[in-house]
Formats: C-alpha cells, sequence, structure tokens
C-alpha cells in the first residue's frame, strides 16, 4: 500500500502533481521509492538533487573522497568552504536543506565487490553515475542479480549517453558495451553545463519508470552530442549469451514489473 501525503507534501509536488501521468498516485509511488546513487559528482549529485526535489522516498547517496576545488565548476551540491572534506556529506546537507520531507543516507565509500550488494538491497532502483567502468560493471552486475532497474548515464567531454536497463526486459551494460569505451578517468574536459544535462534526463528517467509517465529508455539508447546539440536513439543487441544478464527471463522487482506495463 502507497504511502499518504501529508498537506505539506501536498503543497510542496502541486505543480509536479497537475502532470497527467503523475498525479497524486504517482506522488506517492516516488515517497514509496529507494534509490541508490553511485557517484555524488558533478552528474550523480546533480541527479539527487533532482530527484529529492521531486520527492523521491528515501535516497542513498554513495561516493568516497574529498571535494576539490576542480570539482566546483559541476558538483552544484558543493560550496567552496567544503572543499577537503568529504563531499557526499556535503550533498545530504545540501539536499535535506533543500527537501526536509525525505531520508537521505550518506555513505562515504567507493562501490566494491565487498559492499555493492548490501548497499543495493534497500534500494528499488539505482542511477549509475560512478566515474569509472569498474564501479559501474559492479553495480550493474548487482542489479542483475537483484533484478533491480538501473539507470545508466555517462559522459566523455561533450558526448553522453543514456538509458534504463531493467534486468532481464532490456539489454544489461555489458550487453551495451561488452569491451568497455577507453575513457580515462582524468582525461576529459567537463563542463557542468554538459553533466548537469545528462543528470536531469538520468532523474527523469528515474521519475518515469517509478511513476509510469511517459516513455522511459527501455532497451533505447539515446546517444547526445552536445558540442553539436545532436541527439539519436539506437536499439543495442540484447546478448542471450551475455556473461552478466543472459541467465534472465523474467523481472521479479516489483517497479521492474510495474515499469514493463509503462
Ligand atoms: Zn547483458
Amino acid at each position: 500500500m502507497l504511502p499518504s501525503l501529508t498537506p505539506t507534501e501536498i503543497e510542496r509536488y502541486r505543480r509536479q502533481m497537475m502532470l497527467p501521468g503523475l498525479g497524486e498516485t504517482g506522488q506517492r509511488q516516488l515517497k514509496n521509492t529507494t534509490a541508490l546513487v553511485t557517484g555524488v559528482g558533478g552528474l550523480g549529485g546533480t541527479a539527487a538533487l533532482y530527484l529529492a526535489v521531486a520527492g523521491v522516498g528515501k535516497l542513498i547517496l554513495v561516493r568516497g573522497g574529498n571535494l576539490q576545488r576542480d570539482d566546483l565548476n559541476r558538483q552544484i551540491l558543493m560550496t567552496d568552504d567544503w572543499v577537503g572534506k568529504p563531499r557526499v556529506f556535503k550533498a545530504q546537507e545540501t539536499l535535506a536543506q533543500l527537501n526536509p520531507d525525505i531520508d537521505i543516507e550518506a555513505v562515504c565509500e567507493y562501490v566494491s565487490v565487498d559492499n555493492i550488494d548490501s548497499l543495493l538491497r534497500p534500494a528499488d532502483i539505482a542511477l549509475d553515475c560512478a566515474f569509472d567502468f569498474k564501479e559501474r560493471d559492479l553495480l550493474n552486475a548487482a542489479c542483475v542479480r537483484q533484478r533491480t532497474p538501473m539507470i545508466e548515464a555517462a559522459m566523455n567531454s561533450m558526448e553522453a549517453y543514456l538509458t534504463t536497463i531493467v534486468p532481464g526486459q532490456t539489454p544489461c551494460l555489458t550487453c551495451l558495451f561488452p569491451e568497455k569505451p577507453d575513457w580515462d578517468r582524468w582525461g576529459f574536459g567537463v563542463l557542468g553545463a554538459v553533466s548537469g544535462t545528462l543528470a536531469c534526463l538520468a532523474a527523469l528517467e528515474a521519475i518515469k519508470l517509478i511513476t509510469g509517465l511517459g516513455e522511459p529508455l527501455l532497451g533505447q539508447l539515446l546517444t547526445m552530442d552536445l558540442a553539436r546539440a545532436e541527439f539519436a536513439k539506437r536499439r543495442p543487441f540484447h546478448d542471450p549469451n551475455c556473461p552478466t544478464c543472459g541467465q534472465l527471463t523474467q523481472p521479479s522487482n516489483p517497479l521492474a514489473t510495474s515499469a514493463a506495463l509503462c
């Protein structure tokens, strides 16, 4: 049974509840959702911001390391006085100020083989915003094991891609990239407006999947060249022999099942 909304929540979310396809039921679905966000940088932090103000009931933010001054051109939850301190706790503080009606858990760790299953277990949906493919592969495999939907968003310089993965229903990250792109963690420039654009689209994918609003990118890969404002949708191959998801047939996560009906 979905949680009811308080008078404050009804007031806070009134404008988005006016959207056809969202409404009060969609808002209660958002409140009933726990979302895991891995990598709370220019991409994950901004995605978390839009999940928070949309009223996703609980966010689990996972990111190790301290804030550096050269993060500040894109990590909009951060402030200059926080340089040198763990960024995930500042993200938690900023989001709590923006929306005190939601729960936010901050985990100052990098995703690893030892922690990923326990981090993912309470989540209904995951947003993959990690900075390298090692963490991305770990989250993808865990999402397949636990049959948890995952929003996959990544960028390189002025290019970006986005897709929504529902294990058993759509290609997984291994299907999409059997061999990983040669993206260097430190090797490309980044504009906050580019990571922010992708982050907004990633948050929107999560909101669509949770509420049934619109049409999420199920089995579709959106590629973006933001230097030229060119967008394209592709249908990636769903590999029946994929070493990660090849054994799955039907999704079992309730959110994944509802997504199939969207
Ligand atoms: Zn796969």
